[in-house]
């Protein structure tokens, strides 16, 4: 819907935009109200170059986009039939939950091994662990390709399908190959487009594997979001979840700012499965149980959580952030309450 800055465009203006939507295979509805004209694009509105052209207009507000701008991710697209089904769970149908340490030390392999068995004892459907870690400080521990072997080991033990967060497209192609079966993009990477038209096209012919994609890091916003799990659709893995993991910080004491709360407003623009990250979210252990509730009584489909058999011994975020097992167990049998009570 094309709005002009005065009541109405004047038949040269007319043309002109006329001009530029029949080169996209539009046409140009007028819609004539009693003080102010607007012109409905009939067709496929979503081309960037065609809206660009006409928004750069100077007689020209803006354009208002009627048509989803991702066809795939929408609501009401052919893959809402879809159900994706990892770790023994149907997301929408139980509550889901991956759990484990942010970051796996290739020092201390015992402790991943301990805290993968506590995570399946607790009623984690999926194992966490970090390989590569995304660190602002150049300085700090990045990660190994060590703990990768770790991470597939542990995996081995427990039974439990895994979860690490891939940077770059040899991460990408390592971890697959090595039977990693959730790929997660961080918040920093959330808009790394090449990134994830990898991921979208790793895929292959390994379709169980899926993407837990976080949001970006600013304050980005739900077509942005959406825009980025677009990417991955439309280069091949539907098996996406949308993962809030808060955003710029606003308050004083939350690493993040909790964004829990824009679950129903995904679930109303998208069929994807939502999996809240309360643990980056608040960045405080104490603070996780109540956030990771909030989240599942947004309409969350799971959760995904840091957890340490040892918090004090961990590293990356985990002497912060991890919770125990047993918090992690007694916080998994009142998320299902919750879970219960929200489709009671
Ligand atoms: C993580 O999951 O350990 C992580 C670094 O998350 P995020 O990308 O949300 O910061
Ligand atoms: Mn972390």
């Amino acid at each position: 819907m094309i709005l002009p800055k005065s009541s109405h465009l004047n038949p040269e203006q007319l043309a002109e935009v006329t001009a530029i939507v029949t080169e996209f295979g539009c046409k140009i509805q007028p819609i004539i109200g009693a003080v102010r004209t607007i012109y409905a694009i009939v067709g496929d509105e979503r081309d960037e170059l065609m809206i660009n052209r006409i928004e750069g207009l100077d007689y020209i507000d803006r354009i208002d986009r009627i048509q989803s701008p991702f066809k795939l991710m929408d609501v009401r697209s052919d893959l809402a039939n879809g159900r994706l089904t990892i770790g023994g769970v149907t997301l929408g149908e139980d509550l889901f939950v991956i759990a484990g340490q942010c970051t796996i030390d290739p020092k201390n392999p015992g402790y991943f091994y301990e805290t993968a068995a506590a995570m399946k004892e607790a009623g984690a459907h999926v194992l966490r662990g970090g390989v590569w870690k995304p660190r602002t400080n150049p300085y700090t521990f990045q990660g190994d390709n060590k703990s990768l072997d770790i991470l597939m080991e542990a995996s081995r033990r427990t039974g439990l399908p895994v979860d690490t967060e891939v940077m770059e497209e040899e991460h990408v192609k390592l971890a697959i190959d090595a039977g990693v079966q959730v790929l997660q993009v961080g918040a920093r990477n959330a808009l790394n487009y090449s990134l994830l038209r990898a991921i979208g096209r790793a895929i292959g012919n390994r379709p169980q594997v899926s993407v837990l994609l976080k949001r970006s890091i600013h304050m980005g916003p739900l077509n942005e979001f959406i825009s980025a799990a677009e990417y991955i659709a439309a280069f091949g893995n539907p098996n996406i979840m949308l993962c809030p993991r808060g955003t710029t910080p606003t308050l004083d004491g939350y690493r993040n700012h909790p964004d829990e709360s824009i679950t129903p407003l995904l679930k109303e623009k998208t069929w994807a499965a939502v999996v809240v990250d309360p643990s980056h979210s608040v960045g405080k252990a104490s603070y996780v149980p109540s956030a990771a509730l909030a989240a599942v009584a947004y309409g969350a489909d799971g959760l995904c959580i840091e957890s340490h058999i040892d918090p004090t011994k961990g590293i990356g975020d985990d002497p912060r952030q991890s919770i125990t097992p047993d918090v992690l167990k007694k916080l998994i049998c009142q998320a299902r309450e919750f879970w219960r009570l929200r489709r009671a």
